[in-house]
């Protein structure tokens, strides 16, 4: 007799909150156009971001660009996407994450300010960015962190995360920093992620454009070698 193995269904969190109904596609996703994501080098990506400013919540011009921040973040089939990735030096990310417990996590945050908990147990796992697509290092990162800053109505928003999901706050506001987590590696594995990118970037975008094409997304255009020059 096999063993039965009760186990929970998936659940989805919309900025932390509990979500019965979750589409599979975010509905900002739906609505977004996607853009070329930067790449390594681009001195957008390391600059830090500016503030979204009190007058710009709640904006046509914010809700827009966060949709063309889930819909770029889906074409690359990333988890998580800083707005210097798309080319604007605004201090917003959006995420859509399956955790190690197969729960979804879905939102976006403005002018994050981050709390590592650098007393929980680090993690050592492969982390990889859409902006130095193809390569795949490991890193270390607390397995605890917290985000406070708000939502793009500009109401207060506080998240807090474990595992996948704090690796990923981490590093998505760590973007807005200008730090990418190619920063944060040896030499010797900057070099190899570099080779790693050099070797895959041109299947990597190959395959964005086809995911494009799946969500009937018009295609974007990237330039042979990465415009950052790296
Ligand atoms: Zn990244």
């Amino acid at each position: 007799m096999p063993q039965i193995k009760l186990r929970r269904k998936p659940r989805t969190f919309w900025q932390g909150e509990r979500a019965s109904e979750y589409p599979p596609l975010a509905p900002e996703s739906e609505r977004g156009t996607a853009r070329r994501v930067t790449e390594i080098g681009e001195p957008v990506l390391h600059t830090p971001a500016a503030p979204v400013g009190a007058e710009e919540f709640g904006t046509p011009e914010l809700l827009s660009l966060i949709d063309d921040m889930f819909a770029s973040m889906d074409v690359a089939e990333g988890v998580g996407l800083a707005a210097p990735q798309i080319g604007v030096g605004k201090q917003v990310f959006v995420f859509d994450l399956v955790d190690d417990d197969d729960d979804r996590h879905v939102g976006v945050i403005c002018n994050p300010t981050l709390t590592q908990d650098f007393d929980s147990e680090p993690i050592l796992r492969d982390e990889g960015c859409l902006s130095v697509p193809g390569a795949y290092e490991p890193l270390s990162r607390p397995s605890v962190a917290r985000v406070s800053g708000f939502t793009p109505a500009g109401e207060p928003l506080e998240l807090s995360a474990v595992g996948y999901l704090a690796r990923c706050f981490i590093h998505e506001t760590q973007h807005l920093q200008g730090t990418l987590y190619w920063d944060h590696l040896s030499p010797e594995a900057q070099e190899d992620a570099l080779r790693q990118r050099d070797e895959n970037r041109a299947a990597t975008l190959a395959r964005r454009a086809e995911v494009a094409i799946e969500l009937a997304k018009p295609a974007v255009t990237y330039p042979e070698a990465p415009a950052g020059g790296r």
